[in-house]
């Protein structure tokens, strides 16, 4: 489920702050995917800033 038709629906496993996303849930920090898919653009990631979410979806 996502937000695409208005029914957001907060995972409450998955936290995020991204509100930029299409997939927030919006009134609360929370992705409203069932699941998302996280990756990296480094070779050999070190900290939190080299992964990202690719499930990330312009709003
Ligand atoms: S798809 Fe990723 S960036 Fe978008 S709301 Fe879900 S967790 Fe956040």
């Amino acid at each position: 489920m996502s937000c695409e038709n208005g029914n957001c629906r907060a995972n409450k496993c998955i936290e995020c702050e991204v509100t930029q996303c299409a997939n927030h849930a919006k009134t609360e920090n929370y992705c409203s995917l069932d699941r998302i898919k996280v990756g990296t653009h480094e070779a050999n990631p070190t900290e939190v800033k080299c992964t990202d979410c690719e499930s990330f979806k312009l709003d």
